[in-house]
């Protein structure tokens, strides 16, 4: 008999419509717990509640409790469930694939909708993530996010919409699986999957900016002055950014703090291609870090991580490139 543990950490999954004043807030028991009842005696399911707090809430060191919690229990489950608010569910989900080592299905759900909304996604979300955990497949893929019958991969994954149920879309290769009523259906698998051991998450001062049309260097000295761990710059297209950047960049790179860059497009890989100045081959020159496919936050997560194993820039590089 199979044995899955739900582990709730709070967000719109967790909360509850006040029907008078319309505002949707936490409650005091879990709107979700004794899931049980809707499967059969296949299933054994336990459930915590680790934290009750609202995604914008969670930090990184929320997301190392998390880690820590559900390595402890790996040998007792075959599956784990964690259900999170949406707005930070894509950070927790690729902390949690970055660093578990385990080819037990590991599910991030949580709901556009609290329990007691018309239309609310919250039971259904459960019970496909529940399903998800307990099937055979769902082993050796990481960490997965099952969100209105949809199947994601956490390294693909972002929430697109502030509202639709089907806000979280992988925009680069689709969902790695789609749930029927009566079946799991996985069209793709994962090649590689490389994860990273740390203890501790020191005082996460990594800063994340997005490159705009006419950015200067203004924002740059303002960061390098309060002295970030490191830097990562949502850059405009293949990997550039305006010219009155690079100067300042100049004096953070020769400072040893790594600057990883990924593009602001939501689509398609960051590349040394341009020449000009602030051009990709530029900033590439300059040691910045190019960082394949992964939005800014999760860039984030990962340089956090990386920074935890290592303060030397060229083995942090390493770590992007693997
Ligand atoms: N603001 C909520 C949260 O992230 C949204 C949600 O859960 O859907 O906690």
């Amino acid at each position: 008999m199979k044995k899955i543990l739900i582990i709730h950490t709070g967000g719109t999954i967790s909360m509850l419509e006040n029907k008078e004043t319309g505002e949707i807030r936490p409650v005091k028991e879990h709107p979700l717990s004794n899931i049980s009842k809707h499967f059969t005696d296949s299933l054994i399911i336990d459930e915590q509640v680790l934290f009750d707090l609202p995604s914008p809430q969670i930090t990184p060191q929320h997301m190392l409790k998390l880690a820590n919690e559900i390595e402890k229990l790996i040998p007792s489950y075959d599956g784990f469930i964690v259900t999170h608010g949406t707005d930070t569910l894509e950070e927790t989900a690729y902390f949690l694939d970055l660093v578990l080592k385990t080819n037990k299905p590991v599910i991030l759900t949580g709901a556009m909708r609290s329990s007691n909304e018309i239309g609310s996604d919250a039971l259904h979300n459960l019970l496909s993530s529940i399903r998800v955990a307990s099937e055979g497949e769902a082993r050796e893929k990481g960490v997965l996010v099952v969100m209105n019958d949809e199947i994601h991969l956490a390294e693909n994954v972002t929430k697109t919409s502030t509202s639709n149920v089907a806000t979280f879309q992988s925009p680069q290769f689709g969902p790695i699986g789609i749930l029927t009523k009566e079946k799991i259906i996985f069209h793709r698998t994962r090649l590689s999957h490389t994860t990273f051991k740390i203890n501790n998450m020191s005082n996460d001062d990594v800063i994340l900016l997005k490159a705009y049309s006419g950015m200067n260097e203004q924002l740059f000295k303002a960061v390098h002055k309060s002295n970030p761990r490191g830097i990562v710059i949502e850059a405009l297209g293949q990997g550039n950014l305006p010219k009155d950047t690079v100067q300042a960049l100049k004096e953070i790179i020769q400072d040893r703090i790594p600057v990883v860059l990924v593009s602001r497009c939501f689509k398609g890989n960051v590349q040394p291609a341009y020449g000009y100045d602030g051009g990709g081959k530029q900033l590439n020159e300059l040691g910045i870090i190019f960082a394949d496919g992964l939005t800014g936050p999760k860039a984030r997560i990962k340089l956090i991580i990386a920074l935890e194993m290592s303060k030397d820039v060229e083995l942090i590089k390493k770590m992007f490139i693997t």
